[in-house]
């Protein structure tokens, strides 16, 4: 056990995890209280009568190809959601502990923080500084209460990528004290930007990856967390034993061959150029301000009245998102990237 493990709680690192039924295929089950018939209707590979394999091994596999890491470093959670808050969960003291957010920014941070009982603590990415991430700002503010710093790259809402060199130094200066927690949600839409590759350099750094962006399988409900292994042991101790439902398992293999991924690639690219069609077309806009750069599949715009585009994109059946209420960003709404005929009838309600 290392540093990484006492930093954690420590009523987690001691606990005895459930027990779960033994999985051995292909013996019969009758250790699990199971119905031996399927539903009518039910027509997936292993029947949904039966539990799904906690973690399934295949799974893993597949996940661990598609990111370039060793299957141990995987842990597949029900989306990156499921993986903000198990760690917060594993790692933080009710009362005692903090994390570090950088608004704006992804709120399920805060929110699992808090449901958590954790103290969070705001180091906000400035307008002024073009949401750059401020290391030096953030490890001022990282006391021994600090667990858990979370970044978020390319950051949601903001579009832009935090600076390798900013993050890297940041995990280095907390090694012994706290994890970095990247969420690379969008970074499929920033081809070759991920940091995954430091995680074995770098054990303190957490990789968050999702299938529910550029790969399209946000129903699904698949994130991956990619952490040092003895990470993954703990949370595996929290995460329910059969948090992936077999109807994800089996979509999931099915959707990540070779002939999806070829199509996922060129989507990226056509989200990419649409992208920057419509930010051109953004800044021409009367009553848009400043328009923001954007690395992922999103972007942020100023707007002189927020209120009346909202109004405007419902009237065409289109719905962007408000984010006024986030620190700093009184007028600034986030526009999804869309099909074109989608993008092209936001314009038109605009103009
Ligand atoms: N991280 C970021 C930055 C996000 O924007 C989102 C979804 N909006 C998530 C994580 C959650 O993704 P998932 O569907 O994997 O839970």
């Amino acid at each position: 056990m290392s540093w990484l493990s006492d930093i954690a709680r420590p009523d987690i690192v001691a606990l005895k995890p459930y027990e779960h039924a033994s999985w051995e295929p292909p013996l019969e089950r009758l250790h699990a209280n199971e119905l031996p018939w399927r539903a009518l209707g039910d027509n997936t590979e292993a029947g949904l009568n039966r539990y799904p394999e906690p973690q399934p091994r295949a799974l893993v596999q597949r996940l661990a190809a598609l990111y370039d890491v060793p299957p141990e470093s995987v842990l597949i959670g029900r989306g990156s959601d499921e993986a903000i808050d198990l760690l917060v969960r594993s790692y933080c003291r009710a009362g005692q502990d903090a994390v570090i957010v950088c608004p704006p920014t992804f709120g399920m941070y805060a929110v699992a923080a808090r449901i958590q009982g954790a103290d969070v603590i705001a180091v906000p990415l400035r307008v002024e500084n073009d949401f750059a991430l401020e290391a030096q700002r953030v490890l001022e503010q990282c006391t021994p209460a600090v667990k858990l710093v979370f970044l978020c790259s390319p950051n949601n809402p903001t579009g832009n990528l935090l600076s390798e060199d900013a993050v890297l130094r940041m995990a280095r200066a907390l090694e012994g004290r706290a994890l970095v927690v990247v969420d690379e949600a969008y970074v499929e839409f920033a081809p070759g930007k991920s940091l995954t590759k430091y995680v074995r350099e770098l054990p303190q750094l957490v990789i968050l990856r999702t299938l529910s962006k550029a790969h399209g399988l946000a129903g699904a409900r698949c994130g991956t967390l990619i952490a040092s292994p003895e990470i993954v042991a703990l949370l595996r101790k929290v995460i329910p034993p059969y948090a992936i439902t077999q109807l994800t398992v089996e979509a999931v293999m099915n959707l990540l061959e070779a002939p999806q991924l070829a199509i996922m690639r060129a989507r990226i690219e056509q989200v990419r150029s649409e992208r920057e069609r419509l930010i051109r077309a953004f800044r021409e806009l009367p009553g848009v301000g400043r328009v923001w750069p954007s690395e992922a599949n999103f972007f942020l715009a100023e707007f002189r009245d927020p209120a009346g585009a909202l109004t405007r994109a419902r009237s065409a059946n289109l719905l962007i998102r408000d984010i006024r209420a986030q620190a700093g960003m009184p007028r600034s709404l986030r526009v999804s990237i869309g099909s074109r005929d989608q993008n092209d009838r936001l314009l038109g309600a605009l103009r």
